[in-house]
Parts: structure tokens; C-alpha cells; sequence
């Protein structure tokens, strides 16, 4: 679990004085679920996040919420903030997001109240998100911790392991160590989907060194391949190409 500070996440005057404590459980225990449907209209795929399928994960969460609280209310942090909102959804706050002159102008009028009319913060605020209790109700309250956990939650982005690659022995994996998928000819996968579990950290990164591992193993291959042909005598050589029949 950590709890990330982010601030300055945007270019208008309004996002540059918002900054949120976003607690996240970097190794959950739920699991999602991709199903395909056979719809009249053709397949579709449904899929399901399933965030606090193991009750474990809700309770680590309503936990990194706490400790968020705590923070924010600690002496040392305390002076350091106007207004504090636990919110449920943050959408409304994104329509100033595109830059324009509209927005700057809108943007700049909301910030310059918030600095200068201390009580027009949490109406200001809550209009732009969908507030829920006091963050004090929130340490205090069990049932209005577990409400606010269930309802706010979102996942942070790192879908990974629906296609996940491993050993034969087990029934659950779909490629092996170099993406190609078990059972069918010559078909490999490449992106997140293979990784074996959800990681712990970002998925970018990993993902571009999923790509660079099997596009290293395609390139063993296209050599083994040619080699082979060359060694049958199927290989044509032409003025522009080498290709393998
Ligand atoms: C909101 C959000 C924030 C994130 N933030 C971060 C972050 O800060 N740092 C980080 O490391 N990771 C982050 N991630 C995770 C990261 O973006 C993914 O792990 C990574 O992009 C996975 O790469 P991928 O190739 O598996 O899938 P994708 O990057 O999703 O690529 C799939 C591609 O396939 C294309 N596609 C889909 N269907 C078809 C089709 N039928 N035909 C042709 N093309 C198709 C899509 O257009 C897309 O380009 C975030 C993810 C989300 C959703």
C-alpha cells in the first residue's frame, strides 16, 4: 500500500492550488475477470474489475484511508492546508482541463476566490467534485470509512495478467516465456496482459520490456527459421530480399 501526494497535475490556476493524497494498494489480492459474450449482435467482452472482491483488500484500504487522515490532521501537516474534501468522483473538476482562454479566465476567478474567501472553499470545491463526509467523520466512523471505500474506490491502471505466460504445468497460464500462446501455431502476445501477476509497481515500463524480451525472441526465431531453410536449400536469395520459402 502507499499514498501518493500529487500536486500540480494541471496547467490553470485552479488545479495549481489542489494537490490529493490518493491512498492505493499496490498488491491486491482481488482478481478481475474478461469474459467473452455471444451477443446477437456478435461478441463482446465484458469485463470486471471485481476491486474488493477479497475482503482483504477493502480493509487494507479503509486502513490506507486512516492513515491519510491521520496524515492531513497531524500537527506537521495541519498548517500546511485550507480545505480538505474526501470526494467520491473528481469528473466535474476535469471540464477546465482543455486549455483555453475560456477556462483560464473561469479557472483564475475560482482560484482568486479560494484564496480570498476562505468560507467559499468547500461550497467552491464541492460543486467541482462529488464530496462525501468530513474527513474527521471519516477516521471516526466506521460504517461512513467503509461507505466512502466502497463507493470512491477506482482502480490505479495496471490491468495485467489476463493472458499470463508460465509453465505448462500450470492450468492457468495462456503463452510461454517467449509470448507464444500455448496450443496454437506461430501466435504470440505482447503487452500487458502476459505478465504473470499484477506487479507491484507501474505497468508502462514493464510492458515496453515485455516488448523489447519477445521481439527478441521473434528475432531468435526469424534466424533459426532461415537458417534452417537455408540448410533445406529452400532459400531464395533475390537483389532486394532473402526470402524463405
Ligand atoms: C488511466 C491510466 C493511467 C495509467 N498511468 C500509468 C502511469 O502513470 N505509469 C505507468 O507505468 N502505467 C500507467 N498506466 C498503465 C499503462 O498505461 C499500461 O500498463 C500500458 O499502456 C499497457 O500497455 P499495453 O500494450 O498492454 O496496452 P495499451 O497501451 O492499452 O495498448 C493497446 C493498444 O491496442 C489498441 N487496440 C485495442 N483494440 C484494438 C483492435 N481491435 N485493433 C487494433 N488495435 C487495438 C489500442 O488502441 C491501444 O493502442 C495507466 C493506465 C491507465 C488506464
Amino acid at each position: 500500500m502507499y499514498i501518493p501526494y500529487v500536486a500540480n497535475t494541471g496547467w490553470h490556476a485552479l488545479i495549481q492550488r489542489l494537490s490529493s493524497l490518493t491512498p492505493t494498494i499496490a498488491k491486491p489480492l482481488s482478481r478481475g475477470r474478461i469474459t467473452l459474450i455471444n451477443t446477437v449482435s456478435g461478441l463482446q467482452l465484458l469485463i470486471e474489475f471485481n476491486y474488493h472482491s477479497d475482503d482483504r483488500d477493502r480493509v487494507r484500504h479503509m486502513n490506507a484511508v486512516c492513515r491519510a487522515v491521520g496524515m492531513l490532521l497531524s500537527p506537521e501537516v495541519r498548517p500546511l492546508w485550507h480545505t480538505a474534501i474526501s470526494i467520491f468522483r473528481s469528473d466535474r473538476a476535469g471540464q477546465f482541463n482543455n486549455l483555453s482562454t475560456t477556462n483560464a479566465i473561469r479557472t483564475g476567478a475560482v482560484a482568486t476566490l479560494l484564496d480570498f474567501i476562505s468560507a467559499a472553499n468547500w461550497p467552491i470545491l464541492g460543486m467541482l467534485t462529488k464530496p462525501s463526509v468530513d474527513i474527521l467523520k471519516l477516521a471516526q466512523d466506521e460504517d461512513a470509512l467503509m461507505e466512502f471505500v466502497q463507493v470512491s474506490f477506482s482502480g490505479p491502471g495496471r490491468h495485467a495478467g489476463t493472458c499470463r505466460m508460465g509453465a505448462t504445468d500450470d492450468p492457468d497460464v495462456v503463452v510461454d516465456p517467449e509470448g507464444l500462446v500455448y496450443g496454437v501455431d506461430a501466435l504470440r502476445v505482447v503487452d500487458a496482459s502476459i505478465m504473470p501477476w499484477v506487479p507491484r509497481g507501474n505497468t508502462n515500463i514493464l510492458t515496453l520490456i515485455l516488448a523489447k524480451k519477445i521481439t527478441a525472441a521473434i528475432g531468435r526465431d526469424f534466424v533459426s527459421r532461415f537458417a534452417h531453410n537455408i540448410s533445406r536449400g529452400s532459400c531464395r536469395l533475390t537483389n532486394r530480399a532473402v526470402s524463405i520459402g
